[in-house]
């Protein structure tokens, strides 16, 4: 793997380490307290082509590759996670969902609206009462005619509240387990599907959460996205690039950990120098250090793997799993060295510590994620 980083993949990066300083470090505690980043952030992020990234031109997308999509997202992270996650989910698991899946006329209708920031897709798989069992979700769409009728809820949509498009995927016949999922693009403003705002979370909080419902929602067979009984290859084939991305913003989220300690030690005194000068400082330090690299090392080799056109679902999953603990313990490092400034929300690592926490449970729980290791290891399904 090479290390260098193109002439693009530098500029992108420059790009992206712009807007975050222009764009959302201005405003970030203010939409945490808000709980609500400002949805004109959207059209912005589609006008500077980061929700096009790895998505042919003639789709509206702006290309580039999966390195050039994580160096965008590590900023994105390091600037707010809550932006991060619109673009992971618009961009990552619907938009690009779409153009590998999608038929002509699917990728037409959708994938301009979605690169460009004039739509929001979502991803609706985890359901009230299957989470890390999603094979074995409960919302069905029956055949009617030329339609599909999908009854059902979906719980902790990211973006669910915003989006103009759900990839939703449902139980489309008798077959049990993940074998009976269909995989459907539906749109927010079809009769009979509701949405309700998930209020009161940890961190994420300027991301429009929602548990969505369905009654009697109907579509035309044509909003099925791939085979029928494909769905449920289709949600794996997205969390595993998406899981690239998550990692990729919890990069960001270390190294914004990493920038604030360094900076706070040098300038906080106690005992008649700088608190950089005490060793169990510069420990806490050097362990965000090396949390940073190892996290960045990961998710940069799925990248490079799939550009490559190599396999890259393990590496994908080892990426999330490190990753996202790297990220909640280089939070709480930084937040013990700022001591009780680090408790209050005028520093940034309570928020860096609070954002951090989901991104061991969401995409995959690091429970999930070491069955997944230990099943292409093993050859054994522990799940
Ligand atoms: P459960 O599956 O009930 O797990 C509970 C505990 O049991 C966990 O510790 C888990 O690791 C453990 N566990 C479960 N099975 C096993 C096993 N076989 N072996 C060992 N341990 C096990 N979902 C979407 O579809 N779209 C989204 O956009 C989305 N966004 C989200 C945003 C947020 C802020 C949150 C909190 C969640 C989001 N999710 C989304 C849902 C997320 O993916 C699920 O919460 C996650 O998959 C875990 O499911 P669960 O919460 O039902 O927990």
């Amino acid at each position: 793997m090479n290390l260098e980083l193109s002439e693009e993949q530098t500029a992108v990066r420059q790009l992206a380490e712009d807007f975050v300083a222009r764009e959302i470090t201005p405003y970030v505690v203010e939409w945490d307290r808000a709980e609500s980043v400002d949805r004109a952030i959207v059209k912005k992020l589609g006008d500077v082509g980061f929700l096009g990234l790895t998505i042919d031109e003639e789709y509206g997308g702006s290309g580039g590759d999966h390195l050039a999509y994580c160096l965008v997202t590590e900023e994105l992270g390091r600037g707010d996670s809550s932006v991060r996650g619109i673009v992971s989910v618009s961009l990552g698991l619907v938009a690009k969902t779409i153009a590998s899946w999608g038929s002509e006329a699917q990728k037409r209708r959708w994938l301009p609206g979605l690169t460009s920031g004039e739509y929001v897709g979502c991803f609706g798989l985890t359901e009230p009462g299957t989470g890390s069992d999603a094979g074995n979700l409960t919302t069905r769409a029956v055949r009617d005619g030329d339609d599909y009728v999908i009854n059902g809820a979906k719980m902790f949509i990211t973006n669910g509240t915003w989006a103009d498009v759900v990839l939703l995927f449902a139980r489309t016949n008798g077959a049990p387990g993940h074998k009976g999922v269909s995989a459907f693009l539906v749109p927010t403003d079809a009769p009979g599907l509701g949405r309700r705002t998930v209020h009161g979370k940890l961190g994420l909080r300027g991301q429009a959460t929602a548990e969505l419902v369905l009654e009697d929602v109907r579509v035309p067979a044509s909003a099925m996205l791939a085979p029928e009984g494909k769905g449920f290859s289709v949600a794996m084939s997205a969390l595993a690039k998406g899981r690239m991305s998550v990692a990729a913003g919890c990069v960001g989220i270390a190294q914004a950990a990493l920038d604030a300690a360094v900076k706070y030690a040098g300038e906080r005194g106690q005992f008649g120098k700088t608190i950089a000068h005490h060793q169990l400082i510069q420990e806490l330090i050097s362990d965000i250090a090396v949390d940073v690299d190892a996290a960045r090392l990961l998710t940069w080799r799925v990248a490079d793997l799939i550009d490559r056109g190599q396999p890259f679902a393990t590496e994908s999953s080892k990426a999330k799993l490190f990753a996202s603990e790297a990220a909640v313990r280089a939070a709480n490092n930084a937040l013990q060295v700022f001591g009780g400034y680090g408790y209050i929300d005028e520093y940034p690592v309570g928020k860096l510590l609070r954002d951090a926490r989901v991104m061991t449970l969401y995409e995959g729980t690091s429970q999930i994620q070491k069955l997944v290791i230990g099943r292409a290891l093993t050859g054994v399904s522990a799940f």
